[in-house]
């Protein structure tokens, strides 16, 4: 029997999505992720924006094009924050919700609904699949930060958090090249009073490059920066969410942190990693933000110097504190977005500049144009001509290319 395990969303539906790949696999089923021919489809919805929540839906109807008569189950964000949206739509057979994704394997000869409650502690998932070159390990769930503007604690619940051993025993299990350490809210992460410094100091002696996926500001320490500094293989990349440098907005946003602790923890960063990749995500257009505000936080982010941005304009989520304000004029949001974006080039641009003519460490992953393509342990897509095998290099980057840089091989490590 085939099966397809669709995915929308981030990093923690992928993992999800991986470990139920397996948990198939383990059942006899073919599996594969993408949206082919199948007599079992699984879809892993996602509801961070409307427009996820509707390609979710819109991936329904992709899947009867490939196979009418297939059992379809949904499930992940979009069907836990409205399963009568999807279990009304012909053809779909299992509508679940975010909790006890694991309960899926069991229902695949079901029918209906099963919204299971909220989860209270770390529900356990099979262990994904072996992946070479990146793999991404889930270490936690749930939020309970409240940013004004997003819908995630609402529908993932509280946070909790995988213990040590079970994740110390997938990455060596998974034995990738590199590790990427995923979370809804990775900063939150605290397993019976052990929180992220003393995960990272349990995973001193792993063997593969240890990343982080997107972190808050308020878990930047010297006792965290000293247990990365200890680990085998760091890749120096702190994708560190600001998404205002206004304190009106921020405090508008109810982020807990203000833009100079915030300047503080990127300087704590730099004494320990000074030429890290750091790297943020901005919302620009936020209901409360003047025009002000929106200078003030252009001036922060061209002060930190980000290796790069990943910008957007605010959307309004339906169930958020943020939902009842009055949304600002769309082309006010893109006016503002587009002076962020021209930053941003200049910002990534510098930073790839600065790195020229340095030695760095490229984990290759796939292959592109003409071109095997890594990252950088700071995060700058490397690009070296021509096909090689996937694995780690020493390689000099020699010139800007692309959203990268090019490279010569020095050696295979
Ligand atoms: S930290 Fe804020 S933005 Fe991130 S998931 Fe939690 S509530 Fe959403």
């Amino acid at each position: 029997m085939k099966a397809v395990v669709f995915t929308l969303g981030c990093k923690v539906n992928s993992c999800e999505s991986n470990s139920l790949i397996k948990g198939l696999e383990d059942l006899g089923f073919e599996v594969s992720d993408e949206l082919e021919f199948a007599d079992l489809y699984i879809i892993n919805t996602c509801a961070v924006t409307k427009e996820a929540e509707k390609k979710s839906r819109q991936a329904i109807a992709r899947v009867k094009k490939q196979n009418p008569l297939a059992r379809i189950i949904v499930t992940g964000c979009a069907s836990e924050k409205n399963p009568e949206s999807f279990s009304r739509k012909n053809g779909v057979h299992v509508v679940t919700g975010t909790s006890s994704k694991e309960k899926i394997l069991e229902l695949i000869e079901e029918n209906g609904q099963f919204i299971f409650p909220p989860e209270t502690e770390y529900h356990e998932l099979p262990l994904c699949k072996t992946i070479k070159s990146r793999a991404y390990v889930k270490i936690q769930d749930g939020c309970n930060n409240f940013c004004s503007y997003c819908i995630i604690p609402y529908l993932r619940g509280r946070s909790r958090s995988r213990s040590p051993e079970s994740i110390k025993n997938e990455i060596i299990a998974l034995n990738a090249d590199e590790t990427v350490l995923t979370a809804i809210n990775l900063s939150a992460y605290n397993y019976e009073g052990k929180n992220l410094t003393c995960l990272i100091e349990s995973l001193a002696d792993v063997n593969t490059r240890i990343r982080f996926g997107s972190l808050e500001e308020n878990v930047i320490s010297e006792e965290l920066l000293i247990a990365l500094k200890n680990l085998k293989d760091f890749a120096p990349h702190f994708h560190l969410s600001l998404q205002s440098g206004s304190d009106n907005t921020l405090k508008a946003m109810n982020r807990k942190y203000t833009a100079k602790e915030y300047k503080d923890g990127v300087n704590l960063i730099r004494k320990y990693f000074p030429n890290a990749g750091i790297t943020t995500d901005v919302i620009v257009g936020y209901p409360t933000e003047t025009e002000l505000d929106f200078i003030d936080s252009y001036n922060f982010i061209k002060e930190i110097e980000f290796s790069d941005v990943h910008a957007f304009c605010f959307s309004p989520r339906e169930g958020t504190v943020a939902y009842k304000l009055k949304d600002l004029d769309g082309n006010v949001k893109r006016d503002r977005l587009n002076k962020l974006l021209e930053l941003k080039e200049i910002l990534k641009s510098r930073f790839i500049s600065k790195n020229l003519q340095t030695f760095q460490d490229v984990i290759i992953e796939e292959f592109e144009d003409g071109y095997s393509c890594g990252y950088t342990g700071n995060y700058i897509k490397t690009y070296i001509k021509g096909r090689i095998e996937n694995g780690k290099y020493k390689v000099c980057l020699t010139e800007k290319y692309k959203q990268g840089a090019l490279a010569e091989i020095k050696e295979k490590l």
